[in-house]
């Protein structure tokens, strides 16, 4: 009885299908089906297989790698959904921001900052969190609310110290409130 050298378990000769390679060693037709994916030598002795096998089973190997293929193309195809879906939801953010400021110029702050309560509450970005406590503090500057703009400006810079704009409504802030040495310091972070 001969032993497949892939999986080593016995070949029954009248029952299983087999191959071998030029130097007679013996693997299940299964076996070798899956190795020829990778490789069509022997895997004992690096023989290659003859034409005759690697013929028997190229509609397999075909079918394997166009599944591959195919794989790798729906995996790519959303990845750039996810990209897209991505890019709307800034371009639908950036409108979003961009109401607010038409709001602000028109200085309605009182609806703009309930617009921002509404939007804040289905946000779970940082970024987004982030920019939308940027414009509360900014529309309490400009409705003279400076205590509350300060509050909120340092709980943002606390977050991302790197935000200039916070900085530089927190310098404003301060500066209103008559705090000159405060206002210097978050002046001197805006850049
Ligand atoms: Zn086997
Ligand atoms: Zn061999």
């Amino acid at each position: 009885m001969a032993t497949c050298i892939i999986c080593h378990l016995d070949i029954i000769e009248s029952v299983d299908s087999f191959h071998e390679c030029p130097n007679g060693h013996p693997t299940h037709t299964d076996c070798l089906k899956e190795w020829l994916l990778h490789s069509s030598n022997c895997p004992l002795c690096r023989e290659p297989y003859s034409s005759q096998v690697i013929e028997d089973f190229k509609d397999f190997i075909q079918q394997k790698e166009q599944e591959k293929q195919e794989t790798l193309e729906s995996e790519l195809n959303q990845e750039k959904i996810k990209q897209i879906e991505k890019i709307a939801e800034k371009m639908i953010f950036l409108k979003f921001v961009e109401s607010i400021e038409v709001l602000m110029d028109a200085k309605e702050y009182e609806y703009a900052l309930s617009r921002l309560d509404f939007h804040d509450n289905d946000t779970n970005s940082n970024q987004k969190s982030q920019n939308i406590m940027f414009l509360r503090g900014k529309i309490n500057f400009l409705r003279g609310r400076y205590d509350m703009a300060v509050s909120l400006l340092t709980k943002l810079v606390k977050k991302k110290y790197d935000y200039p704009e916070g900085f530089l409504y927190l310098g404003k802030s301060y500066e209103a409130l008559g705090l000159k040495e405060q206002a210097k310091w978050a002046y001197d972070r805006v850049n």
